[in-house]
């Protein structure tokens, strides 16, 4: 509860704003911010595991390759 926006400090004028205690624009970019932080997170998640299969699978390859050639 907040009779002034917490983000940008300026007063807040329906019931469901100072609920929040964010103006409906201030509350839909935190919105977005807390969604794109989730997601960026996620992502680079996959890249990373995406990233270590690769080079598990690369080192494979040539350990076979090299195997071939001595063999
Ligand atoms: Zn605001």
């Amino acid at each position: 509860m907040a009779d002034f926006c917490l983000r940008c400090g300026r007063a807040l004028k329906n019931k469901s704003s100072i609920k929040r205690g964010y103006g409906p624009g201030c509350y839909k970019k935190i919105n977005r911010e807390e969604k794109k932080d989730k997601e960026s997170q996620v992502d680079v998640n996959k890249e990373e595991r995406i990233e270590i299969e690769g080079q598990i699978f690369i080192d494979e390859l040539e350990e076979r390759r090299s195997m071939r050639k001595i063999s």
